[in-house]
């Protein structure tokens, strides 16, 4: 059977990290096995739902070259939910009850006051047709609650926490429809992942009593429930997933120059004690993409990590990767030689423009004027078809008896403006030779 998985998220904000590490595991556990990766927009909360989140997290998606095969979204499904609803109804899996939040809240401070855990009592189990009747004709509108089968209990192998057992009686019936006939989140998505074929339900921690819910519900509609993983939550550097970090969104890394081959690198080995390969591809990473590889602990994301992975990523990225980005005229050999030195690829500007000039050298003092005099003079002869910075300081180190820095730091601040930088040997050629001995003469 073809592995089907899917990303859910609610359009009601734009995509954090939390969210991108969640799409990015389901893309690699789907690809990993060459299934499929399904985008499910759940936006029943029509009031807290937005169209420019969802374009957003399909942009987001695009960037991170994490395409789904699908899109579904729930607003457009209700038909769908109706009928299912009206099958459990008729099986008597759910049922009306019309307690207040107030009610509600009470309820459970009793039982917590008596020291019971505050589970809901199904009173409105008791209620008779005529009690119906008689709320019906007082305007009484009702919710509806799922009827958890309490003799049936509820376990699954989970891909990363392993064996999990849950007794229905230690949890209340869920609500799933409101009075308003509008949707919570727990029914729809089960019978969301029936219809879309889901094979693996791949989420965080903070799902595991829902998935505890829900496998009553595949079983009541008549499916098999499909495996499932839950994620340890992420942490930032300062533990939980910070506020910034929750409130950072992906057009907020492309601004800091942060690439997608970085988060996916990164994000992809998150959780894990595998160490991040900027080397690796995502064909690559979901190769070898692993729920075993996921520990419980809550796996720690630092922003710092990010832009480290960032650079190793730059310094790998092939010129056709970047030529659409890079200021006009600079071509592959000149990508090359700086690309080592660059923690974003916006620094190439930076390192183009020492190329092309004008640069500012510092004020050197007479026996360095004179070094670099002899220099221009040597530069003049030289043929800069063929390696022209071996040739000038090995010519150099001969008549001056200079060597190590006193010989190549004067010459990489007169002809760059700079103390470091990319290599000169790589360098020196992209700068014309009437240029550099401008440079050195100046
Ligand atoms: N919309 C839900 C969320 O964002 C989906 C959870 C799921 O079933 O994966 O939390």
């Amino acid at each position: 059977m073809t592995t089907v998985t899917r990303f859910a998220p609610s359009p009601t904000g734009k995509l954090h990290v939390g969210n991108v590490r969640t799409a990015l595991h389901n893309w690699l556990l789907a690809k990993k096995t060459g299934g499929k990766f399904v985008l499910r927009i759940d936006d029943t909360d029509a009031e807290r739902s937005r169209e420019e989140y969802v374009e957003a997290i399909r942009a987001d998606l695009q960037w991170l070259g994490l395409v789904p095969e699908g899109e579904e979204r729930q607003s457009l499904r209700t038909d769908l939910y109706e009928r299912e609803f009206q099958r459990l109804v008729s099986a008597g899996r759910i049922y009306r009850a019309y307690e207040s939040a107030q009610e509600l809240d009470l309820k459970r401070k009793i039982l917590l006051g008596r020291g019971l855990p505050p589970i809901y009592d199904r009173a409105a189990l008791k209620l008779t047709e005529a009690d119906h009747a008689a709320k019906a004709s007082a305007g009484e509108k009702p919710h509806w609650r799922f009827l958890l089968d309490h003799d049936q209990p509820i376990m699954w192998n989970d891909g990363i926490r392993g064996a999990q057992n849950f007794d229905p009686r230690q949890m209340s019936d869920p609500v799933i429809r409101r009075a308003d006939g509008s949707w919570l989140y727990m029914l729809p998505s089960a019978i969301d992942d029936i219809a879309m074929g889901i094979t693996d339900v791949l989420r965080g921690e903070d799902h595991v009593s829902n998935t505890a819910t829900q496998i009553q519900m595949f079983t009541a509609l008549g499916a098999t429930p499909p495996r499932f993983a839950h994620e340890a939550l992420l942490t930032g550097s300062e533990g939980k997933l910070s506020k910034r970090l929750g409130a950072l969104g992906m057009a907020d890394f492309r601004e800091q120059g942060i690439e997608p081959e970085a988060i996916v690198a990164l994000l992809a080995r998150l959780g894990t004690s595998d160490s991040v390969d900027p080397s690796l591809g995502a064909d690559a990473l979901a190769a070898s993409f692993d729920l075993s590889r996921f520990g419980r602990a809550p796996a720690r994301f630092d922003e710092a990590d990010l832009h480290r992975v960032n650079a190793q990523i730059v310094h790998r990225l092939p010129y056709a990767r970047v030529a659409h980005l890079l200021p006009a005229g600079m071509g592959e050999p000149a990508w090359d030689a700086i690309r080592p030195n660059l923690a974003h690829i916006d620094e190439a500007r930076e390192w183009w423009q020492v190329v092309t000039g004008p640069v500012t050298a510092p004020a050197f003092d007479d026996e360095t004027r004179a070094f670099l005099a002899e220099a221009a003079t040597v530069a003049t002869a030289l043929d800069w078809q063929a390696d022209p910075w071996r040739a000038l300081t090995s010519a150099l180190k001969d008549s001056t008896g200079r060597k190590g820095k006193t010989l190549f730091l004067p010459l990489r601040q007169a002809l760059t403006g700079h103390d470091h930088g990319p290599e000169m040997a790589a360098l020196l050629p992209l700068i014309a030779k009437e240029e550099a001995v401008r440079r050195l003469s100046a």
